[in-house]
């Protein structure tokens, strides 16, 4: 039995996400959380806000913002 997961595990690598077809877009900050953030592109061209998950590594910000329950309301903006 070899029943791999389908969905991609995070944190990422920088690099494994360009490879991916990800594109950092900018920096930001949550308004919900007052985090910084950085924008990112997915392959399928939606934007996406990431955190840091260490030197390098990210993940979306969905998955740790402290207001991401208020997420819907207070969506990052972007601040370059
Ligand atoms: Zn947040």
């Amino acid at each position: 039995m070899t029943a791999e997961p389908k969905k991609a595990p995070w944190p990422k690598q920088s690099a494994e996400l360009t490879a991916q077809g990800y594109v950092f877009s900018g920096r930001g900050v949550c308004k919900g959380c007052q985090r910084s953030i950085i924008w990112a592109t997915t392959p399928k061209g939606n934007r996406m806000p990431l955190s840091s998950a260490g030197e390098n590594s990210w993940q979306p910000h969905f998955t740790d913002c402290t207001q991401a329950n208020r997420f819907r309301r207070h969506r990052p903006v972007r601040i370059d």
